[in-house]
């Protein structure tokens, strides 16, 4: 498989696409804290929602 595991769990997931959208401009804004906020939120989600690597 050559996924990236950044994006596979993203696939079809409006949840994880708003946080990837809001983790880019964050970066793009050069806004750190927001941004890792952003990846926080995002992990919590896919560990509540994804069910993965359980
Ligand atoms: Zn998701």
């Amino acid at each position: 498989m050559s996924a990236q595991p950044d994006r596979e769990a993203a696939e079809g997931c409006r949840t994880c696409e708003q946080f990837d959208l809001e983790e880019a401009v964050a970066r793009a804004e050069g806004d750190g804290s927001r941004e890792t906020d952003c990846r926080v939120l995002r992990r919590r989600h896919l560990a509540a929602d994804h069910d993965d690597g359980a």
